[in-house]
């Protein structure tokens, strides 16, 4: 997703035409996001997603490949243009989204099947669920049928759907989603314990792991019996947008590279709190030797 943000002092009144004060471009989305983390920390990434046959589309090849992403298994719609979001945001912080998906909606699960030698070849694939969820029940079949550990980042929030937990490992909410999945509050800490195995046991997975902004994470491993709180990492914030991304890219890498479920939840987080010293999303990924320097 290409988002084109713009800033003003209040919305246009239908009709009206507003002189803005500010403009800016950003490239994101979960997946970009999560693949150039993932490279960052050191693991061989390669992301399958659609693009379109335009500038915004080349943006992203060119993004990716400076980190070191395979984009071989990028889709190029012939006719649909790369999504965009026109996010006009006021000087209180409030934000009005517009988003336009365009060629992200459109990839099939013929475009999935088409990298099935990827994800088969992968050790650890993680989903979110910004694209059809057909294409993602695919994604996550092939993979689960080849042994490929599987992480599902549940965001956009919505209800979870049955056809993909089948085939998850990892399911790795923020608070927000959490709460909105189980009904149950993570302002309560005495109750994220109880939603992560609450999530972890109604889908049958390997392991939850609870993201809570500053307040760190939560990790209940199945397969150890291990339930884990990993405190925040005290950091200078500037920008949390694109932390859950870091986060999750970063656990991915390090589950890829054999790391038990704890250490890898360990090493996120520092990950997740260097990425919120950095303005931007997808670029403020930190490398894994910085990440590696908070947990000494
Ligand atoms: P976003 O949607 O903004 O990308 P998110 O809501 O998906 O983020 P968070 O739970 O806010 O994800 O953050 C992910 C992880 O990043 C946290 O679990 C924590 O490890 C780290 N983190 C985020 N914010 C902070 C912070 N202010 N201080 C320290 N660590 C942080």
């Amino acid at each position: 997703m290409k988002d084109l943000v713009a800033s003003a002092e209040r919305r246009p009144m239908p009709g009206e035409t507003l002189h803005g004060t500010g403009f800016a471009e950003f490239l994101g989305g979960k997946g970009v996001n999560q693949a150039i983390a993932a490279a960052r920390m050191g693991a061989r990434t390669a992301i399958v997603g659609t693009i379109g046959s335009d500038r915004y589309g080349e943006e992203f090849v060119e993004l990716l490949t400076g980190d070191g992403v395979d984009v071989s298994r990028i889709v190029r719609h012939p006719s649909l243009g790369t999504g965009v979001g026109l996010p006009l945001v006021l000087p209180d912080g409030g934000n009005s989204i517009i988003i336009v998906s365009r060629a992200n909606a459109a990839i099939t699960p013929a475009d999935v099947e088409a990298a099935a030698d990827v994800l088969a070849a992968s050790r650890v694939l993680s989903v979110q669920l910004e694209l059809p969820i057909e294409a993602s029940a695919v994604a996550l079949q092939l993979a689960a049928a080849a042994g490929v550990t599987t992480i599902l980042t549940p965001a956009p929030v919505g209800p979870i759907d049955v056809r993909l937990m089948a085939d998850v490992d990892i399911l790795v909410p923020n608070e927000v989603e959490a709460a909105a999945l189980t009904g149950l509050d993570c302002d309560d800490e005495t109750q994220v314990p109880v939603i992560a195995r609450k999530l972890a046991d109604e889908w049958d997975l390997r392991g939850c792991v609870v993201t809570l902004g500053a307040r760190g994470a939560f990790v209940v491993d199945r397969s150890s019996g291990a339930e884990v709180w990993v405190s925040p990492h005290l950091v200078r914030a500037v920008d949390t947008v694109g932390a859950g991304d870091a986060f999750c890219g970063s656990l991915a890498a390090s589950l890829a590279s054999g790391a038990d479920l704890v250490a890898a939840v360990r090493l996120a987080n520092a990950a997740g709190a260097l990425s919120t010293t950095v303005n931007g999303a997808a670029v403020s990924a930190p490398v894994r030797a910085a990440a590696l320097a908070l947990l000494e």
